[in-house]
């Protein structure tokens, strides 16, 4: 009997754990990761802020931060590879205003409930252990003390991948163009160097997967959103520093010798951003540097190093992954929309795609709730908590 062939289209975190996950859940046969660019000048994880928080909206949200952090907390014991990705356990600070309380007290209850260790701040609490921090608005903060904070997400990719190819995982350098099908099923992946024929094919193709979708006929709504990251300095401790949230939404954590900020566009400027690269340096100017500045008052005197932009595979149906089988193939499951936490959740996404193929079902965390089930039935299941 010929060992079965599993093929993921896209080499970048996701693709990269699940392949790994395969082997240790037990995959017997080849794996291949098909990826077109190995320098991943312009995938997602490459050009993340690499955070991690337990602060969602859905308990499936929650429950996957939870395993993310224990996964990365000890990366190189859960790996099997000396790896080094320094990881920050310093927590998430999330503003909050008179507006988003009720939704935010829900929350909490929620996280709490599946795990989480997040404490409630009322505004007096919060200026006396965040001295550098304006309360002005602030209805209420929370702030994850465990299992909440940032690493390097590119030293984590690279272990991933070492840890698969360690575990006889083939990572190929090829542009993946088309799916053959037969049957219900797919037999081949077309590439520019000719077809890979095979049994089972995960698409983990990140801001891309929607095209990989449309070539079995599916409109997945997954598109490129860009979200530019900006490098600052400023007079100001970062020592201690948490990954700080405002209530508008612009986010701020220490990074090396300073500190990472950014902010998303308004919807009506935050067009598929395909092939878009660059940095809005507009939207320091003009909307993050004001609002920090206010928040964070020694940020007056901040000095902007550099910038960089990436795109969020966003999933404009309800802002949450989309995890599973698919119904265009029998072979074909679907990893990817993380719009914005695809990283944090890798480890958790990737352990149930091996489960879905070897066990023919979740065991470790029930992934059911991001099925694509629930968009073709038109029920959303919306995350509120995106940035
Ligand atoms: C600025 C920014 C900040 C972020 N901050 C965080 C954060 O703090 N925490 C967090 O958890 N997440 C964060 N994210 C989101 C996170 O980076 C993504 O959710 C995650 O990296 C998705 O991983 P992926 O493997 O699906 O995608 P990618 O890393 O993009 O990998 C997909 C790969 O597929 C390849 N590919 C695509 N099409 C094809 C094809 N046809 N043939 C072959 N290969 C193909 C691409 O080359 C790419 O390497 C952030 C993202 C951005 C842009």
């Amino acid at each position: 009997m010929t060992r079965e062939h599993l093929l993921i289209i896209g080499g970048g975190i996701i693709g990269a754990l699940s392949a790994w996950s395969l082997r240790q859940e037990g995959f017997a046969g080849r794996i291949s990761v098909i990826e077109r660019d190995p320098t991943y000048r312009f995938a997602s994880t490459a050009l993340s802020a690499a955070s991690i928080r337990t602060q969602f909206a859905c308990p499936v949200n929650v429950e996957l931060s939870l395993f993310g952090a224990q996964f990365l907390k000890n990366v190189s014991g859960s790996l099997g590879v000396e790896a080094d990705i320094g990881f920050v356990e310093n927590g998430y600070l999330i503003l909050g205003d008179e507006r988003t309380l009720p939704a935010r007290e829900q929350a909490l209850d929620m996280q709490r409930a599946c795990g989480a260790a997040v404490e409630r701040l009322e505004a007096p609490a919060l200026a006396e252990r965040f001295p550098w921090l304006s309360t002005d608005g602030v209805a209420m903060a929370t702030f994850g003390t465990r299992d909440e904070g940032w690493f390097d997400a590119w030293s984590l990719l690279q272990a991933a991948k070492s840890a698969a190819q360690a575990a006889d995982v083939a990572f190929v350098r090829a542009e993946a163009t088309g799916f053959t099908t037969r049957g219900g099923r797919i037999v081949a992946l077309e590439t520019a160097g000719g077809e890979i024929a095979g049994d089972w094919f995960v698409n983990a193709a990140g801001a891309a997967s929607a095209r990989v979708a449309r070539w079995l006929g599916r409109d997945l709504p997954v598109r490129a959103r860009k979200r530019t990251v900006f490098h600052i300095k400023a007079p100001l401790d970062s020592e201690r520093m948490p990954m700080l949230f405002d209530v508008s939404g612009a986010w701020m954590r220490p990074e090396r010798d300073g500190f990472i900020a950014g902010i998303a566009p308004l919807d009506d400027c935050d067009p598929d951003a395909d092939g878009d690269f660059e940095p809005d340096h507009a939207l320091f100017e003009e909307a993050l540097w004001p609002i920090l500045a206010a928040r964070v008052p020694a940020l007056e005197e901040l000095r902007v190093q550099s910038a960089w932009a990436g795109h969020y595979e966003m999933c404009l149906f309800d802002h949450n992954g989309i995890v599973g089988f698919a119904p265009e193939a029998e072979n074909y499951i679907l990893a990817t929309g993380f719009s914005g936490h695809g990283v944090m959740h890798a480890p958790g996404v990737a352990r149930g795609v091996a489960e879905l193929v070897v066990h023919g079902a979740y065991r470790s965390i029930d992934l059911a709730p991001l099925g694509i089930e629930r968009i073709i039935a038109g029920r959303p299941m919306p995350e509120s908590a995106i940035y």
